[in-house]
């Protein structure tokens, strides 16, 4: 007799949920942070000519060489600095919590924060241990230096803006546990598109820190390209669990064209964080509603019976994102992306109709 997935898979895989995506069929999407934008038509048939002549039949280039250059170019890595790319920023997540899981070693998170550091470290057998942020979501540096003081974290991952509150915490405070931890420091600038400040440039001040972005939030989420900058000596041991061709070669090629046109995206960020003022100030001014101010493509927002207005929402045929239940400080909260003009005044409207029902 075969055994059952519970004598088999471990326990701590299985008390896990998969990471949820709901079906999002015909309805507006403003649950996942993506931009909504399509590329232009004549981009769109550059990139079909380069997909047309691209020798699928082989291997990707394994290091991506002109790709790495290109980013180099583009992230504005200061000199001196390596990188590593990953099949999306998630993948990334996954080596530095794989190399550095010895028996034993912790990842130390905030809480609430992006769910993916703590579901990883499960994956890897890490510990994981989060420190909730103060109630406005700022850092508590107190706690956080006294858990990295106790349980010596081998990682360390800090969202820049984090998600789901989308402010940028105090970066004198993020310097401080950059320079309390034992191991290394990920600054996750993930939306770095939509938010005024970086680590980037501060890489060569601390052995430790690495800073990883993502062209997911820009606009090329369905290309899955996650970048990795730092120091050459702890880039060369994560690129030793990296599984071999992981940037597949039609992800190479579009995101060095892209690259070379980067304004198209770019403009496309200024267009969401203008939306993003408009959206902000509609919640701010429905009664009864906080929103909270974002550094980010998405806004956090606090209503009462949040459930309630998020089912709402999807029966008028809004898809947002609703994050009751998942953290004490996210009490009836959801989240909007922010979409083009159209698709906010859709969700504006039908969270007004779903507010007055
Ligand atoms: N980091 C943060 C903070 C995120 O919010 C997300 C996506 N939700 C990611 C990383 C993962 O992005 P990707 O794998 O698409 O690069």
């Amino acid at each position: 007799m075969p055994k059952s997935p519970k004598e088999i898979i471990r326990e701590e895989i299985r008390a896990l949920k998969a990471y949820p995506v709901p079906d999002s069929t015909g309805m507006v999407k403003l649950d996942a942070m993506e931009n909504p934008y399509r590329l232009p038509p004549q981009v769109r048939g550059r990139l079909a000519r380069l997909v047309e002549d691209a020798a699928v039949n082989r291997y990707p280039d394994p290091t991506a060489v002109e790709l790495k250059a290109a980013l180099r170019q583009a992230l504005e890595v200061p000199a001196g600095m390596d990188l590593l790319l990953g099949n999306g920023s998630d993948e990334l997540i996954q080596m530095v919590a794989l190399a550095t899981a010895r028996p034993g070693a912790v990842v130390l998170g905030m809480e609430p924060s992006f769910v993916m550091f703590k579901m990883i470290s499960a994956f890897v057998g890490a510990r994981y241990v989060g420190v909730d942020l103060h109630d406005d979501f700022s850092l508590d540096i107190d706690r956080a230096l006294a858990v990295i003081e106790r349980d010596r974290p081998a990682a360390v991952f800090i969202a820049f803006p984090n998600n789901p509150t989308g402010n940028l915490f105090d970066a004198g405070l993020i310097e401080r546990i950059i320079e309390a931890a034992p191991g290394l420091v990920v600054i996750d600038e993930a939306y770095h598109a939509f938010a005024g400040e970086s680590f980037m440039e501060r890489l060569p001040l601390h052995p430790n820190l690495l800073v990883m972005r993502t062209l997911s939030k820009l606009g090329l989420a369905g290309i899955r390209l996650g970048v990795l900058a730092g120091g050459a000596a702890w880039l060369k041991e994560l690129d030793k669990v990296r599984l071999p061709y992981n940037i597949n070669t039609i992800t190479q090629i579009v995101a060095r064209e892209m690259l070379r046109h980067g304004g198209v995206l770019t403009e496309q960020a200024e267009a969401i964080k203008l939306e993003r003022v408009r959206v902000l100030q509609e919640l701010q001014r429905t009664p009864r509603l906080t929103a909270y101010p974002s550094e980010a493509n998405f806004i956090l927002f606090r209503t009462r019976k949040a459930e309630r207005v998020f089912d709402g929402l999807k029966q008028r045929g809004v898809l947002i994102k609703s994050l009751h239940g998942s953290h004490r400080l996210l009490a009836d909260c959801l989240r909007v992306t922010v979409g083009t003009p159209d698709e906010n005044t859709a969700f504006l409207t039908a969270l007004n109709q779903t507010l007055a029902a």
